[in-house]
């Protein structure tokens, strides 16, 4: 058994030595500035246009309307921010769900500080948006609706081309995160309606500090970072080169392994979660069985805290979540896995495991056994568990 088993990519991924690789000449020789007019620059401007196309074959969009950025959260503030500025006169509300990352969910609650409306809409008990409930919440003065692509805690994909297709033919404009999503399920944006989206590198084998906005040519977003005339002066600052360039290798190779590995991906996942649910008992699955991504598990375990399986499960050398990075720290139990209709003691009993095509069936049949002997171990020690046997709840 190697060390550590690492259950964890959703939050972030491992950097694949592919990536190192085509980063390394411009964390060394290739240093110019892309801006710059001598062969140095253009060197870097050329890396940065392949990473570009790359990444815009990758969503059927054109290179002009790939926006760099340090990452998803800066992508979702922006896309949200700016709307909400331009369109202020228009009116001041906006729609988004009750599931959304904390960069989407605070950057909506910052603007509801400043005077914004705005509508969390609900999800059902797999996590899909209420289609109904969305479309009733659509008013005159709606400027912008924001849905995550798949959720980063409970992996459900939503039905992103359709809510694309209300928004568009009520001409408001659609943003979605699609982080967690964006090279590991195909997505077009032409197809789906999408006028914005978010992506970020390390969530599929990437460097960190780089991701994009997408943003279709008639939308012109007001830029956020202002200064120079960088990304046909729209967000300023010099390009982080290396980022970019590993950016696009990721993104050259989530393409080539998304329909292989995506499938081998699945495959281990539907293996550790059948397994864990007939092993181990009041264990139930999070989310929706089939509209989920390939690499996501989240399951909730009756009559046990989350913390102390998350540390007993880490110190037999795999490392899981709880939910969203963010999140931990507080002890709040998930505002997904409350919307998703579960009451705060069993939503606080859950994990989740997020595999990636480096994730192997010995890990998982360790990962099964170990957590066996946690959920067990931490039972016994539980007063609930004890009245509930007393009682014969289980
Ligand atoms: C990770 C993540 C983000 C934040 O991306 P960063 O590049 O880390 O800023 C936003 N949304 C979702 C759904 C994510 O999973």
């Amino acid at each position: 058994m190697p060390n550590t088993i690492y259950l964890d990519n959703a939050a972030t991924t491992k950097l694949k030595p592919e990536v190192l690789d085509a980063m390394m000449p411009y964390l060394t020789d290739t240093y110019g500035n892309p801006s710059s007019i001598h062969s140095f620059g253009a060197q870097c401007n050329t890396a940065c246009d392949k990473a570009r196309k790359t990444i815009a074959d990758l969503i059927n969009a054109k290179d002009n309307e790939i926006y760099f950025t340090s990452g998803g959260s800066e992508s979702d503030n922006w896309a949200i921010k700016s709307v909400a500025y331009m369109k202020k006169d228009k009116g001041k509300h906006i729609i988004t769900s009750a599931i959304e990352h904390h960069a989407v969910m605070e950057t909506c609650e910052f603007l509801a500080r400043d005077g914004y409306e705005i509508t969390f809409v609900g999800v059902d008990d797999k996590g899909i948006i209420k289609m109904d409930e969305l479309k009733a919440a659509i008013r005159p003065d709606t400027i912008l609706i924001s849905i995550i692509y798949a959720n980063n805690e409970i992996g459900t994909i939503q039905p992103i081309k359709e809510i694309g297709e209300i928004a568009r033919s009520k001409g408001i404009l659609f943003h979605t995160d699609a982080v967690q999503a964006f090279g590991h399920v195909p997505i077009d944006v032409e197809k789906e309606n999408i006028d914005m989206m978010s992506a970020s590198a390390h969530k599929i084998h990437g460097p960190k500090g780089v991701g994009m906005l997408y943003m279709k040519n008639s939308v012109k977003l007001t830029p956020m970072m202002h200064g120079g005339p960088h990304e046909r002066r729209r967000r300023a600052g010099t390009l982080n080169v290396p980022g970019i360039v590993g950016f696009g290798k990721a993104a050259e190779l989530a393409k080539g392994s998304m329909t292989d590995s995506a499938a081998e991906i699945k495959e281990k996942r539907d293996y550790l979660i059948d397994k864990v649910l007939s092993e181990i008992p009041y264990s139930r699955l999070n989310g929706d069985r089939e509209k989920r991504l390939p690499g996501n598990v989240n399951i909730s375990f009756r009559y046990i805290e989350g913390e102390s399986m998350l540390m007993m499960v880490d110190m037999k050398g795999i490392a899981a979540s709880t939910g969203s990075a963010c999140a931990s720290g507080s002890l709040d139990p998930s505002h997904v896995l409350l919307a998703i209709g579960l009451p705060h003691e069993i939503a606080h009993g859950s994990l989740r495991m997020t595999l990636s095509e480096f994730t192997t069936k010995e890990e998982l049949d360790y990962t099964v056994g170990s957590l066996k002997e946690v959920v067990a171990k931490l039972r016994s020690m539980s007063p609930l568990y004890e009245d509930a046997i007393k009682n014969k709840e289980v």
